[in-house]
């Protein structure tokens, strides 16, 4: 059971929105939470209100609106939410720097480059993932939505009752609401780490020094992704999980060419570690845990904590509308409608899938639903995924354990990126691709590839897996040459030759011989 969230950015007076308060921040906290702001008078009752100004909710407001519904949004801290501000947009931003001092340090010995020299700038790291994420900050702006015919109420939205919202002092009524509250980072019940004040993803992007030891607890995608990036730029850094393997979810030979390379740019793996306490030692920060029966004690500058995430449920009515939820988060069928039919919950308040896109995929469907009558399904959606470690993973649909337990049998085709001319010569040649196919036939049940760019690449999976086209026919795409995406056109190739059965292999053998 994780612990309650630390204190954070989140709706605390005595704690900022954002640091630095550098020009990037102020443009940020202009866009996104305008100082001067004042809210609107409300209109007697709203088609649509929508609580949380992240993706979720922005895509659902930015719909209504278009349509020409009359829609309230309320947000109490950034717009954007925490992909703009804490998430996907400053973690990308520090990644990309992250893969160039890799690819600069090693440049000389792989690629005869001129060698480098010096330690590199984190506050440059740091300073342009502000930069770029202020710049991205205007499509989010309250600005923007108001423009587009949205009321948007800064404040912390409450519910009143089963069809009001009350935000600063005015009540907002609504033909239908949609809680897009999102989630937080969980706070592992540990001894001593709450009063340590570690860092998680709500506070790391505020760093402006380089830790030089980090540790990392937590094994997931945010864990890895950031551990290994920090490793890049010269931290010590150790990750502590309590499980044996890194990224649980996902196929575990993939998994475990991430961990290969993690270990490879430094990254010590202290997995199947039980953390018994945290404390500090000076200026730094200890974490003493259990592994392989010994206990050791770690010493660091900062702990950052990705422990997973809990979904931000409490605290703002949900109990007076007559909204069921539980740590889990709000309970939704799979229209995404709450136990209150005038209310819905879209993105990671309610998602098993907790990724910006798998947000907006709901919000679109839930305007659908909500307001004009609409029949989506949220489990129809097909949901690809990355985790954007180096080499990327990238995931469509089922896993083979997923579909043996919908009782579905599977054929699985496996290339290895080793055999593929591209990634040979970039020099990114490990990893594979790995499909899933309903047995006896060509289509796509799931699909998992490992690469430099998987993210990029799982689209073509997506898009077949989405629309039933078969891998057959992928075989029949031409794809040019040389690229990384050839992997999966060399999935299908091996599975024609796999279909080519013994009678037609002896026809073709017998063809050949009389034409000789
Ligand atoms: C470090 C990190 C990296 C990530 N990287 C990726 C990635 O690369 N790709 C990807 O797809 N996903 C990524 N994610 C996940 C992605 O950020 C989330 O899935 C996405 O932000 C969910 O959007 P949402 O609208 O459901 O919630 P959120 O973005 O959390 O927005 C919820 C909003 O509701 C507001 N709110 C809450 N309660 C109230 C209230 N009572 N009144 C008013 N406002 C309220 C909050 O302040 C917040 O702004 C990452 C997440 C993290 C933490």
């Amino acid at each position: 059971m994780p612990g309650a969230p630390v204190s954070g950015p989140h709706g605390s007076a005595e704690t900022p929105l954002v640091q630095p308060l550098d020009e990037h921040n102020r443009r940020l906290l202009a866009n996104l939470h305008p100082p001067d702001y004042r809210n609107p008078s409300p209109k007697d009752r709203y088609h649509l209100v929508v609580l949380g100004a992240g993706t979720g909710g922005l895509v659902t407001a930015a719909i209504g609106a278009a349509l020409g519904a009359k829609v309230a949004l309320i947000e109490k801290h950034l717009t954007g939410g925490d992909c703009l501000n804490v998430g996907c947009v400053p973690s990308k931003a520090i990644l990309r720097a992250a893969r160039a001092w890799n690819e600069v340090r090693h440049a000389a010995v792989r690629f005869g480059a001129p060698a480098a020299a010096g330690q590199g700038d984190f506050a440059a790291v740091m300073e342009r993932m502000r930069r770029l994420r202020a710049d991205i900050s205007r499509n989010d702006s309250v600005a923007r939505f108001r423009d587009m015919g949205v009321d948007v109420f800064i404040g912390t939205g409450r519910f009143a009752g089963p069809d009001t919202i009350e935000v600063e002092g005015a009540r907002l009524r609504f033909r239908r609401a949609v809680i897009a509250t999102g989630g937080r980072p969980a706070i592992p019940p540990v001894p001593g780490l709450r009063e340590i004040e570690p860092l998680t993803n709500e506070t790391i992007f505020w760093l402006t020094t380089l830790p030089r030891r980090l540790l990392v607890i937590g094994a997931g995608p945010i864990g890895c992704e950031l551990a290994q990036a920090f490793a890049r730029f010269g931290s010590q850094v150790t990750l502590v999980n309590r499980g044996p393997r890194i990224l649980p979810r996902e196929d575990s030979d993939a998994a475990r060419f991430v961990e290969e390379a993690m270990a490879r740019d430094g990254v010590r793996l202290h997995l199947g570690s039980k953390i018994l306490s945290a404390g500090r030692q000076g200026s730094e920060r200890t974490l003493v845990y259990e592994r392989e029966g010994r206990r050791e004690t770690a010493v660091a500058e900062q702990i950052l904590v990705a422990a997973g995430r809990e979904p931000t449920v409490r605290g703002f009515g949900l109990e007076a509308a007559g909204v069921a939820f539980d740590d889990a988060g709000v309970k939704v069928d799979a229209r995404l409608r709450t136990t209150n039919p005038r209310v819905y919950a879209v993105g990671d308040v309610s998602s098993r899938h907790q990724f910006t896109h798998a947000a907006d995929a709901q919000a679109r469907m839930v305007i659908q639903n909500a307001l004009f009558f609409g029949r989506g399904r949220a489990d129809s959606l097909v949901m690809p995924w990355c985790t954007y470690t180096s080499p990327e993973i990238a995931h469509v649909g089922m896993y083979e354990a997923d579909a043996r337990r919908a009782g579905i049998d599977v054929d699985t085709i496996s290339v290895p990126l080793e055999d593929l001319d591209r990634a040979i010569l970039d020099g990114s040649n490990e990893g594979f691709v790995r499909v899933h196919l309903r047995k006896g036939t060509d289509r796509i049940l799931g699909a998992t590839l490992v690469a430099e760019h998987a993210g990029d690449m799982i689209g073509e999976l997506a898009l077949a897996a989405t629309a039933g086209i078969g891998l057959g026919r992928i075989g029949a795409t031409i794809h040019p040459y040389p690229t990384q995406g050839e992997i999966v056109r060399k999935a299908a190739d091996k599975f024609a030759r796999r279909r080519l059965t013994p009678l037609a292999k002896r026809v073709f053998a017998l063809f050949f011989r009389i034409v000789r």
